[in-house]
């Protein structure tokens, strides 16, 4: 496995595998690396001759500085594994290697149709200018044939569609396939996520009580004259009730317009808890 730190070698050894006829898939991640990330990576390595993995943490799509400065690095780590799972090639770039200053200190402007009016866009504005700024970038260093998301970031999976759908209208990336793959949980059903790290022993334990909700909610959308804004609540109040845990948001939208429903029919309920400090996601399909 080749680790690479700079645009230009990525450019040669990406035109290289091109030359020789290879298909390539992408992963894109921001390092810390969990059973999350390696599922999407193996299933990178089964469906192409190549599999890049990218791990840079990317200032733009972080809105609060605190955070950013918490987030979890382990490059080694993260190399070690990804060479036990089969990766080819690592992207690991410096912030300065990947934005001029100009970039850097911008916002990315992009026309998200609305996708980014709700949830996580509502909450952490310019966020997704930034995923999509990295994104696009890396889509343009690597020219994939598939990319590969995790539906963990669900409202994240659902832009990176909707931009892979106008670039594919604009010829931009060619025939780009991007691959939504399914969340890995722990036993106990919380969602694998490199923030977790930052959980004690007894968070962590009290976090299990969001996948749980979620879990639950499905059964209570079943019952006689269950409405959306019932269960919605339903979720806030149970997640609330625990002590350790705060809901930012609780919304159920629809699963491709990411708007709010009053059905359970192609429905997505998508959340945000603070665990103290640490903000956790998860989602879960209605049907
Ligand atoms: P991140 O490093 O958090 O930016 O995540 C990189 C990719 O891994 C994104 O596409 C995430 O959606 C995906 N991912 C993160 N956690 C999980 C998980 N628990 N299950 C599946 N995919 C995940």
């Amino acid at each position: 496995m080749q680790i690479i730190t700079t645009k230009q070698e990525l450019q040669a050894a990406v035109q290289a595998c091109k030359s020789a006829g290879k298909t390539i898939g992408l992963v894109p991640t921001m390092g810390a690396l969990h059973e999350g990330h390696a599922s999407l990576v193996r299933r990178c390595v089964s469906e192409n001759d190549i599999c890049v993995v990218s791990v840079f943490v990317n200032p733009t799509q972080f809105n609060n500085k605190e955070d950013l400065a918490k987030y979890p690095r382990n490059i080694e780590r993260d190399a070690q594994l990804l060479s036990s799972i089969g990766a080819d090639l690592v992207f690991a770039p410096t912030p300065e290697e990947m934005y001029s200053a100009e970039e850097m200190n911008s916002t990315f402007a992009f026309d998200f149709a609305g996708l980014d009016r709700v949830m996580e866009g509502k909450m952490r504005p310019g966020h997704f200018n930034g995923v999509v700024q990295v994104v696009s970038r890396l889509f343009y260093l690597v020219q994939p044939d598939r990319a590969y998301f995790g539906e963990k970031d669900y409202q994240q999976l659902a832009i990176i569609h909707h931009m892979a759908e106008r670039s594919s209208m604009a010829g931009t990336f060619g025939d780009l396939q991007i691959i939504g793959c399914p969340i890995v949980r722990e036993a106990s059903g919380l969602a694998l996520s490199s923030r977790n790290e930052r959980l004690s022993e007894t968070e962590k334990e009290t976090a299990v009580a969001i996948s749980r909700t979620l879990f639950a909610s499905l059964e209570w959308a079943k019952e006689p004259g269950a409405t959306v804004a019932a269960v919605q609540q339903r979720v806030v109040d149970t997640i609330n009730a625990v002590d350790g845990l705060e809901v930012e948001y609780y919304e159920i939208v629809d699963q491709t317009t990411l708007l709010p429903t009053d059905t359970f029919d192609h429905a997505i309920g998508c959340v945000t808890v603070y665990c103290g400090p640490v903000r956790l996601i998860d989602n879960i399909k209605y049907a």
